[in-house]
């Protein structure tokens, strides 16, 4: 049986719900395609290993969307301050005073009551699973992936590997950084291994929920904290915290090879003593990280959002709020189409959709990738760069709300300080 829609939507993530959500508050009809089935969540389970922090734009666009009632209403932390500081010696370590080397915004300072939350990937895509089910015109077809995609002079049909069709006059490729339709679409992408990888734990510590993030940079890669939700009745004074180590794949093997007391005892030592008391592992996992970027961002009827289109390194947690971003472009783009009467894959409108967002994800790679090289390298004249960056960013305040600002979503302008060192950086001009 054949099913007929404005836009199918293949990918039912944070990104794809999103997008099928807001689409269909305007009136399109949308199918929306995943291959898993609908994401869990329980008030007194452990937290979801991937979390994220969701930007004060992502934040108001979920408001729009509805579905934020529902996140605050599951689980989300606020965070209201966010350190970051340098831990790798280095020859000019001596030269440079360590206020340089540090730097803490706080929420306060930059007139605002939260820098952003971090909210579980399930309980988020959980919200806009329950608003998209809620709203008229979002059809959801779940448990089958895509595995063919055929395309006629004014539509494609969508075939599902239970066998079901689905024709759309426009198809969104909104499915992760393994796209398939991207691949079915012949839509090649640039793609750069990082030689760390991520590994990211759950655990539990002794003491309140906190209200800061921080990350230290090690000569072998960042370490992270992210505080979650208090641990409840059965473990009190306890809350749950997300833990990130970046490292080598070889030594990230070794440290999840070890029985969880170990591994907790290694963590505890080698984090920042400002990490609380650890008193359980949950759980566990490393991911490969890479730099990934689509050579176009529509193909005749497919057009991609998300991580289909562009994958970041993780160091920020950037990831679904440049997602974010994509939806809410390209649902007033083809708004537009609809309202001067075209074709919805009108490449003229589909172009201009990839000329507003293609910068703006380039500079957040770039902004990354500077973050990472300048962390990463002890090369002494990229060190020195990299201190008189973070200097400069904390002796200013301008230029720290700046960064801050940027950095949290609430700015679209890389402040000029940080495109200058981008610049000086070799091999990130090829994005
Ligand atoms: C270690 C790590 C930490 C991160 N931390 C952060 C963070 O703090 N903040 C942040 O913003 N980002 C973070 N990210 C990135 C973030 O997770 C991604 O940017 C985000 O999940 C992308 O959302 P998406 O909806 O585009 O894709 P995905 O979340 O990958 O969703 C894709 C969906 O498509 C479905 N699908 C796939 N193939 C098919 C098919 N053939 N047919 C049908 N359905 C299909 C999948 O089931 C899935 O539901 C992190 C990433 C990593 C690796």
């Amino acid at each position: 049986m054949t099913h007929a829609y404005d836009i199918a939507v293949v990918g039912a993530g944070m990104v794809g719900a999103a997008l099928a959500t807001g689409l269909a508050q305007d009136g399109f009809t949308v199918a929306l395609i995943d291959r898993a089935p609908a994401p869990e969540f329980a008030p007194d389970a452990a937290p979801d290993i991937r979390v994220s922090a969701l930007s004060a734009g992502s934040e108001r666009y979920l408001q729009q969307l509805g579905a934020w009632p529902q996140i605050t209403g599951m689980r989300a932390t606020p965070y209201r301050r966010l350190a970051v500081w340098d831990q790798t010696p280095h020859p000019l370590s001596g030269l440079v005073p360590r206020k340089f080397t540090e730097v803490e915004f706080d929420a306060t300072g930059l007139g605002t009551s939260h820098l952003g939350h971090i909210v579980e990937n399930a309980v988020t895509q959980q919200a806009l699973w329950q608003v998209a089910g809620a709203t008229a015109g979002v059809t959801f077809f779940t448990g089958h992936g895509v595995s063919a995609l055929t395309e006629r002079q004014d539509k494609v049909t969508l075939a599902l590997d239970n066998g079901t069709q689905v024709d759309a006059n426009l198809v969104v490729g909104a499915d992760g950084g393994q796209s398939k339709i991207r691949e079915l679409a012949g839509i090649g992408v640039s793609r750069d291994q990082y030689a760390q990888q991520a590994m990211v734990l759950s655990v539990r510590y002794q003491g309140p929920v906190e209200d800061i993030t921080w990350q230290g940079f090690y000569p072998s890669g960042p370490r992270a904290f992210l505080p979650l939700h208090s641990a409840g009745p059965e473990h009190p004074d306890e809350s749950w915290a997300s833990l990130v180590w970046y490292d080598s794949p070889e030594q990230l093997a070794r440290l999840k090879a070890m029985p969880d007391s170990e591994l907790l005892a290694t963590i505890q030592k080698a984090f920042p003593a400002t990490l609380p008391l650890l008193t359980h592992l949950d759980s566990k996992a490393s991911f490969p990280i890479a730099r990934q970027h689509a050579s176009r961002y529509f193909s005749g009827r497919v057009v991609l959002a998300g991580d289909s289109a562009h994958t970041i390194n993780p160091l920020a947690g950037q990831g679904v709020n440049l997602g974010f971003q994509d939806a809410q472009c390209l649902q007033t783009v083809l708004k537009e189409a609809r309202r001067a009467n075209q074709d919805l894959a009108d490449p003229d409108r589909l172009a201009q959709y990839e000329r507003q967002r293609r910068p703006a994800n380039r500079r957040m790679m770039l902004t990354m990738d500077l973050f990472y090289h300048l962390f990463s390298n002890r090369i002494p004249p990229v060190h020195l760069l990299r201190n008189l960056g973070l200097g400069a960013a904390r002796a200013l305040p301008f230029a720290r709300n700046r960064v801050a600002r940027y950095a949290m979503g609430i700015d679209d302008q890389l402040p000029a300080v940080l495109t200058q060192l981008a610049n000086r950086i070799p091999g990130l001009n090829q994005l």
